[in-house]
């Protein structure tokens, strides 16, 4: 709608805008250059009639410096382009419900910087992306009914860099920090279904090499951390942390309540091998989607309600399935035997008999030794490190507002080599929560539990499957209740058609 160009000159522009009409459209183009390059800010905006926007644009020499406001209700839509000399940065936030933004701008041929504050409660998608040569930066962050305050920044000129700092809660919660460069891809997710409390802060930066830092919160307790983050931005290797919350119910007779999820993806990668990957989960996505409209039509009913580790959130970009790529992998398990687990005044016996008959279901259902024959105690090994050794160990799993988790998983793979698109595991440790009584006589409920019972949900894990409940755009595998890999928290237990569906893709049978 409006174009300005300006040659040296000083020029400041005002759009205010306060909405009466039904939804209004608006674009706003800049340019400013000389011989030496050129810079251009492309502003789309649809408002709802309840949104009030002012956007101030001062253009001095070859710099554009922009600043905006806007507060509103209702469907906002935004995008902020800028082209410079030789890099790219795209802003874009879309909400549903009350939003308030306040957004400072720089570029100029040669460089860019964005500083933005977003809040609001409902649906809000808030995306902040950066390139340049072959270098690239994004941060997502996405609330599906609950509330966000975000605070996002991106430079582009010499160092790439992007960052958000972000709190969040709802029904559905996703953030996504990634860096790309000629030489390598990291990859850093979180998943949260039905989570009260989740922070972080994640900077993505590429200059030669791609890097992805900070820290992820869930509940209060940190879900992916600095060092971890470090070591994996140092080698070809991911991690995938699963976690379940779960609150006691009101009657301690009562298998305790589901109460959300969380899962939290890194991964390192060379970047022709992210390149191959990405192509690979795009038409893994384009067949789970056709699967899932066919299940809707009714004929195959449960028959696919599994998903493997690794399976994006939204057909995106986070690599493909990891499985442990062997004939009978053998997966030795251990049991470490420290003052956390003596604490809980159990038998060491029963309690790797417990854990062996879990891991002996998965075996079953493939005719494949996937775990060897005997769990081994031993007070030597060491929790939640990837040193090749999968260990099982009692620890206390912090609670936050009356929320506990029983189990986690910690999955770490290679991204080395891939054998039929599958990463190889290397090593996956599980962890129960001491804030819980554990028993091995098959009996759940209140804050009592049945080893055996959580252990067949956390080597599902182990061997490579994800959480069906935190998929929120796939309602059908959210359903699916008789799946080990939803929740599944009482006895007897036994594998669903999708648990088998997925280990028999997976191994064979
Ligand atoms: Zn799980």
């Amino acid at each position: 709608m409006k174009n300005i160009n300006s040659g040296s000159l000083l020029l400041i522009y005002l759009l205010y805008i306060v909405v009466t009409e039904p939804a209004c459209a608006i674009r706003v183009s800049l340019s400013s250059g000389d011989g030496g390059g050129d810079v251009a800010i492309i502003d789309s905006y649809k408002l709802s009639t309840d949104t009030a926007l002012k956007s101030e644009s001062i253009l001095d020499g070859h710099n554009i410096y922009q600043n905006r406001r806007l507060l509103g209700d209702g469907n906002n839509d935004l995008t902020h382009y800028v082209e410079g000399n030789g890099y790219n940065s795209k802003n874009v936030v879309k909400s549903s419900g009350p939003l308030s933004i306040s957004t400072s701008a720089t570029a100029s041929p040669q460089s860019a910087s964005l500083s933005q504050a977003v809040m609001g409660t409902g649906n809000i998608f808030a995306e902040l992306q950066g390139s340049q040569r072959t270098d690239f930066v994004e941060q997502k962050t996405n609330v599906i009914g609950g509330g966000l305050s975000l605070s996002q920044s991106l430079a582009a000129g010499s160092l790439l860099s992007a960052r958000q700092d972000t709190t969040m809660n709802g029904g559905s919660c996703f953030l996504e920090a990634n860096s790309l460069s000629s030489d390598n891809a990291m990859l850093v997710n979180g998943i949260f279904y039905t989570v009260d409390d989740i922070s972080a802060d994640l900077t993505a930066a590429s200059q030669g090499m791609a890097w992805t830092m900070g820290d992820i919160f869930a509940y209060g307790e940190n879900c992916l951390d600095k060092d971890t983050l470090r070591m994996i931005g140092s080698k070809n290797m991911g991690l995938s942390f699963d976690s379940s919350y779960l609150k006691d119910s009101e009657n301690t007779e009562d298998a305790p309540i589901f109460k959300g999820s969380v899962q939290t993806n890194a991964v390192n990668m060379d970047r022709d091998v992210f390149d191959s990957a990405s192509q690979a989960s795009q038409a893994q996505a384009s067949t789970e989607s056709a699967l899932q409209s066919q299940t809707y039509g009714g004929r195959v009913g449960n028959f696919w309600g599994w998903l493997p580790l690794g399976n994006s959130y939204d057909g995106g970009i986070y690599g493909p399935a990891r499985r442990w790529n062997q004939e009978n992998p053998s997966i030795q398990l251990y049991l470490l035997t420290d003052s956390n687990y003596y604490a809980e005044g159990l038998n060491t016996n029963s309690v790797c008999a417990a854990i062996q008959t879990a891991a002996n279901i998965w075996d079953a259902a493939t005719y494949q030794r996937l775990f060897a024959s005997t769990v081994l105690p031993s007070s030597s090994v060491s929790r939640d490190v990837p040193d090749g050794k999968s260990v099982h160990s009692w620890e206390y799993i912090g609670l936050y507002n009356g929320v506990y988790s029983p189990g986690h998983a910690h999955t770490w793979y290679t991204t080395s080599s891939q054998e039929d698109g599958f990463y190889q595991i290397t090593d996956s440790d599980v962890d129960y929560n001491t804030y819980y009584n554990w028993n091995t006589n098959g009996i759940s409920g209140g804050t009592n539990y049945d080893i055996e019972t959580i252990a067949v949900h956390e080597l599902g894990h182990t061997l490579g499957l994800a959480d069906l409940y935190n998929k929120d755009n796939a309602p059908l595998y959210k359903a699916q209740v008789q799946q080990i890999m939803n929740y599944q928290y009482n006895h007897p237990l036994w594998l669903g058609n999708g648990d088998r569906q997925a280990i028999w893709a997976m191994y064979g049978r």
